[in-house]
């Protein structure tokens, strides 16, 4: 091989923190905190107190590769622990306070925290667990609030450091960096450990036209908390390119959020649909109250955005939604629903339809599903396990052996996530594989009897498993929570569905309940609605 003659230079998150030190030092972060106010400074700021942390982390003995915890809101000071604790050489873990406390033990065990930094308003939290875990320093990020007992104060940490004692590393790019556990709605929670590399190349690919299209002339607003796949990449994007960025701290209602998109001229902001479908209520509400005229972009994922949101944004309020596709095992991004030339050539209903998917792979990321007879035909069709492979996408679980089952033999990820794939390149995730239900050998999807249930218009929420059958294995069950003063009967939502669906695909039992059990990430908890309906079988064969 004649090697080219190109430098060998490092992608790591430590030269993200000097380009923003050398060229990004006037821009702005702007923080909601606790009592609504803001909190302002610079990135040049920022970066003197990410360098302060790092300093300070070393003071207290932390060694390469140890394990930071963080337990905290979208604040100026969880950016400073994204980039002070990778440049310190420690690994950032991000934990997800809204976990049961048991499964929170459980996590900062696996990753065996030394260091754990809890917001103030999480420090409940926090006890539930601490007890539990071998955290050897627990910081309380506040300013100026009391310091709990057993506890050191972020601000006293920062201040008994030198900034100057800081030195930019050269750091192996393939260091780990950042770590993140799954929600576990699969089992025990799965460590993802980030390395620098992936993290930088993914923040790349996230400022690319055909992704977010990022530059320093945005100001971004992470809705999606930076406790759940690291805010979707976004902070770590942004400081790339010298975006301004706004954090809603714990204020994630429809009112603060509007004020915060309209304030600080925000241009993209991005999270899960539960929370810009609330947004959309009150824009319907008062659609003269705010100018949302600088925002270009929302970013929908997590969970799929519905057809009905994207269009409602797009014709009532002028705000065009992006629909993408990721997982914690991918940092996350693995498909945005961007159109290309080709596809805007498609009637207006049909692109609406391509927009609602989950959209075509990013740059590096590389996609194929796997049916019971081999790999599908991209047709839009048949439906397959998604397998994805690429640059960011994680090639093991950390210490799981268990989740070893997740990787096939020549290196692909299987998602779990039962898809078609059109000719476009496209995905439509109509399943989680363990949610599929497998009615005579065919397959029925609960997403789509799930959105189709909802969009009648007396229903709020539906969900719908598989329940067991003799005769066909398994058939579909609806649990439904109807809106407040609306009634519908069984009969009355089978003849909803008829219209779209062959006939095995109806349910077999409608069961009107008060309300679904969700997950910590805002999403059906299908397991849990399972249990509650173990044991009952369907009668209509
Ligand atoms: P968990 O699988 O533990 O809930 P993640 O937060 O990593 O954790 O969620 C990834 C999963 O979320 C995907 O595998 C997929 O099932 C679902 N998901 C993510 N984005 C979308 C989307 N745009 N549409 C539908 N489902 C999505």
């Amino acid at each position: 091989m004649l090697e080219g003659l190109a430098q060998d230079f490092q992608l790591t998150l430590p030269y993200i923190l000097r380009r923003a030190e050398q060229l990004y030092g006037y821009r702005e972060i702007v923080t909601r905190r606790p009592d609504r106010s803001f909190h302002r400074h610079t990135f040049a700021d920022f970066v003197s107190r990410a360098k302060k942390l790092a300093v300070a982390l070393k003071g207290i003995g932390l060694e390469p590769g140890d394990r930071v915890g963080t337990l905290g809101w979208n604040t100026y000071q969880h950016l400073e622990a994204y980039f002070g604790v990778p440049s310190s050489g420690a690994v950032l873990h991000t934990l997800n306070p809204r976990l049961h406390e048991d499964d929170l033990a459980y996590i900062a065990n696996h990753a065996e925290d030394r260091v754990m930094l809890v917001d103030e308003a999480l420090v409940p939290v926090f006890e539930k667990f601490r007890e539990r875990t071998g955290v050897e320093h627990a910081v309380v990020v506040t300013e100026g609030g009391e310091v709990p007992h057993g506890m050191i104060s972020y601000e006293d940490l920062l201040s008994g450091a030198e900034e100057d004692r800081f030195e930019y590393p050269d750091f192996d790019e393939k260091q780990a960096s950042a770590m993140c556990y799954t929600s576990g709605t699969t089992g025990r929670p799965k460590g993802v450990l980030y390395s620098h590399r992936s993290i930088v190349l993914h923040s790349m690919m996230s400022a690319m036209g055909n992704t977010f299209a990022l530059s320093e002339a945005d100001c971004v607003l992470p809705v999606v908390p930076m406790f759940h796949v690291n805010a979707w990449g976004l902070p770590f994007a942004s400081v790339l390119v010298g975006a301004k960025l706004m954090m809603p701290g714990p204020h994630l209602d429809a009112e603060s959020l509007l004020e915060d998109l309209e304030e600080e001229e925000v241009t993209l902001t991005a999270g899960v649909p539960t929370v810009f479908l609330a947004v959309l209520q009150k824009l319907d509400e008062e659609p003269d109250r705010y100018d949302l005229s600088k925002l270009r972009t929302m970013v929908i994922g997590g969970s799929a955005a519905p057809k009905g949101v994207i269009k409602a944004y797009e014709e009532r309020h002028g705000i065009e939604v992006l629909h993408a596709w990721g997982m914690t095992e991918m940092d996350p991004i693995g498909t945005v629903a961007h159109l290309t030339t080709e596809m805007k050539k498609l009637p207006e209903e049909e692109q609406l339809e391509y927009r609602a998917k989950q959209g075509y792979p990013v740059p590096f990321v590389e996609i194929r599903a796997r049916g019971d007879e081999g790999f599908v035909p991209w047709d839009g069709e048949t439906m397959g396990e998604l397998e994805v492979r690429g640059p960011w996408v994680a090639r093991s679980y950390y210490e799981a052996p268990d989740g070893d089952d997740k990787f096939t033999d020549d290196g692909w990820f299987t998602t779990g996530d039962i898809v078609t794939i059109d000719r476009f390149g496209f995905i439509k995730i109509t399943d989680r594989s363990k949610d599929l239900i497998k009615s005579g050998g065919e397959w029925i999807s609960s997403v789509e009897l799930e959105n189709a249930l909802m969009a009648h218009p007396a229903v709020s929420q539906a969900a719908v498993i598989a329940i067991p059958d003799e005769k066909w294995d398994e058939r579909p069950l609806a649990a439904i929570v109807l809106k407040e003063g609306e009634s519908a009967t069984e009969e009355d939502l089978q003849s909803h569905l008829e219209k779209d669906f062959a006939k095995f695909w109806l349910p077999d039992a409608y069961e009107f309940v008060e309300s679904i059990p969700m997950t910590a990430t805002g999403k059906f908890q299908k397991l849990k609605l399972r249990e509650q309906f173990e044991g009952y079988t369907s009668t209509k064969n």
